[in-house]
């Protein structure tokens, strides 16, 4: 680099594979557009996942993206050419029985070191004076894949990573651990990247916290201030979008826009998560700030499909946002994650001002589990949340979390009853606990029974051994009390594939599987049973009213002031009755009917 030239300062930013193909990098436009406010330099964002689904097909590429171990296995393959055969075992049991007949992992392997190869001699990075990485979740081993071939060409460009998945502990183990990195940006990246550049630039002698380097440099002794996210631009996407039409010239798709509602979360509570370790602070934009970036982007790129990148929506101001969204004639549709304690007038909102996917965090269908996960909610919450999604015409996806360290027998038996009541609702997702660096639990070991952390079992194929002990991985595993859990939630494991298999089966999936309609004097309702012919049950004057009266969660008191004629003892047997025959839920004094109205 020669500060003594005018050749402006020149900043090259990479998101790798298996960051999702039809959706350009927040991270990345978000930290370029905020470089090109408050500088001069060049800042040029470079996605190579795109060149790399398109070598691979937009059909594997996803499956790959999602599997959250394949992607990473064949990039390890490359890093660490011994362990191949773990990798390679690795991700066979990652993908499809479908998509494992059509790859051969070694002809695979090959073919993503060519496109690297490719791709790094078409970015000319010869011209940049640092490069930066930008790791979420999967793309940490092709990251450092390609800092290490970057590193290799060019031994004077500085390399930079910085994201999600180099917090803390996880981002210093890495610098120690790869020489291919310079600096690791730990924390909001904006402040800290602008800060490396001009000390890059020379510009200034002093970094920032947050800024981990090799060599002894000077930091500033305050903290850096968290940022107004509503003062940041709205992000810059459109390299991505020229490298779209590069690397598919034939096929075009609308990409998917992600946008930042909020950075952290406002309840960041769960024991078991740590995805807000970047973030030191929740910060949300206004409603109109949102509402101006949504209309401004869809303008400038032409796409009506966002993703909300937060984890967790701001309930108030996302109210606000879906409200007026809803009034105008755009006919937009949005993905968000939400917590799983929505009132059916939120959701209401939320689908009509287009939000048409959700993920929620259900996690459990036992209370006292839930209690220990600190969710905040109850199984009632939980069902009720599933059965408006279903009633909404919102797709839901959750999870449930299996082996979770301290359940109970109790809690287990719990699970399988209450699973026989969600039959109707979008199956959950098998999700298998593991220990999250930064997570509560992983900051109260003993709380969970928890004697010592180990390298998880998918790691362990995936790095050399020195680095199970030198490193702090961001995924964990533990000793303590693993295999009674591993043992107790099998039968849980069967239930839910069993689920699966049921709404994969069935006829006609616009319908719900459990439903009623309303004859004003009676009320027939319809349940689909897995394996068995569907059900149709008749609910006459006094019992279809009392059904009626509990599409939302209600107070058993309630009901009973509802029908002063209907003694306690009968109204109690009528609801156990229709809750055995999983028409009803019921938990501590509230009771839902789980029938959603068929139009
Ligand atoms: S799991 Fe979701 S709601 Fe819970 S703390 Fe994490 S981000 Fe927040």
């Amino acid at each position: 680099m020669d500060s003594s030239s005018n050749k402006v300062f020149a900043l090259a930013l990479c998101s790798m594979p298996w960051a999702i193909f039809n959706r350009p990098s927040v991270q990345l436009a978000s930290l370029q557009s905020y470089l090109q406010q408050k500088t001069a330099y060049r800042v040029d964002s470079f996605h190579p996942y795109l060149g790399i689904a398109a070598l691979i097909g937009t059909d594997v590429y996803p499956e790959i993206a999602l599997s959250g171990w394949a992607g990473e296995a064949l990039f390890s393959a490359l890093l660490y050419p011994e362990k191949k055969k773990d990798t390679a075992k690795l991700f066979h049991s990652s993908i499809s029985a479908s998509t494992r007949k059509r790859i051969n992992f070694n002809t695979l392997v090959d073919e993503i070191e060519q496109q690297c190869q490719c791709w790094l001699n078409a970015a000319r990075l010869e011209q940049y004076d640092c490069i930066g990485f930008s790791i979420c979740f999967n793309q940490l081993l092709p990251s450092l894949y390609m800092a290490k071939l970057v590193k290799k060409r060019h031994p004077n460009l500085p390399i930079l990573f910085g994201g999600s998945s180099c917090s803390g502990e996880v981002g210093e183990s890495l610098l120690k651990e790869y020489k291919q990195i310079d600096y690791i940006i730990d924390g909001e990246g904006e402040e800290r990247l602008l800060t490396l550049c001009r000390f890059l630039d020379n510009k200034t002698a002093t970094l920032v916290d947050g800024i981990i380097c090799r060599r002894p440099t000077t930091h500033a002794k305050q903290p850096l201030e968290p940022l107004e996210i509503n003062d940041l631009p709205f992000p810059d996407y459109s390299d991505y979008f020229k490298e779209t039409q590069q690397a598919f010239p034939l096929h075009t798709f609308i990409p998917l826009l992600p946008v930042e509602f909020s950075r952290g979360c406002w309840w960041n509570k769960c024991t078991f998560c740590n995805l807000n370790v970047q973030w030191h602070n929740y910060r949300y934009k206004s409603s109109d700030r949102m509402i101006h970036e949504i209309m401004a982007l869809s303008q400038k790129y032409e796409s009506l499909h966002f993703t909300f990148t937060d984890n967790a929506l701001p309930p108030r101001e996302a109210d606000q946002f879906f409200a007026e969204i809803a009034k105008k004639a755009v006919d937009f549709d949005f993905f968000a994650e939400i917590r799983g304690t929505s009132k059916v007038d939120r959701l209401k909102n939320y689908r009509s001002g287009g939000l048409t996917t959700i993920q929620v965090g259900i996690e459990a269908l036992s209370t006292s589990l839930l209690k220990k996960m600190a969710k905040g909610n109850s199984t009632m919450d939980n069902i009720a949340m599933m059965k408006l999604c279903t009633e909404q015409g919102i797709k839901m996806e959750g999870n449930l979390i299996l082996d979770f360290p301290t359940t109970s027998m109790a809690e287990i038996n719990e699970t399988i009853d209450n699973l026989a009541y969600v039959q109707p609702f979008a199956p959950l997702e098998a999700a298998t606990f593991f220990l999250g660096y930064g997570s509560p639990i992983y900051k109260n070991l003993q709380d969970y029974s928890i004697r010592s952390i180990v390298p998880h079992a998918k790691t362990k194929m995936l790095f050399p051994k020195k680095c199970h002990n030198s490193m702090t991985m961001l995924i964990s595993s533990y000793r303590g009390d693993k295999s009674i859990q591993q043992q107790r939630w099998k039968p849980v494991r069967k239930l839910i594939a069993a689920w699966l298999l049921f709404h994969k089966n069935r006829e006609n999936k616009s319908r719900p599987a459990l439903s009623y309609r309303d004859g004003q004097q009676f009320l027939i309702i319809r349940q689909e049973q897995a394996g068995k012919a569907t059900l149709h049950h008749r609910l006459r004057g006094l019992s279809r009213k009392i059904y009626l009266a509990a599409l939302i969660p209600t107070k058993l008191s309630s009901i009973q002031d509802l029908f002063p004629q209907v003694s306690i003892n009968a109204l109690e047997q009528f609801i156990d009755e229709m809750c055995s025959k999983r028409l009803m839920f019921q938990e501590s004094g509230r009771i839902l009917s789980l029938a959603v109205q068929q139009h």
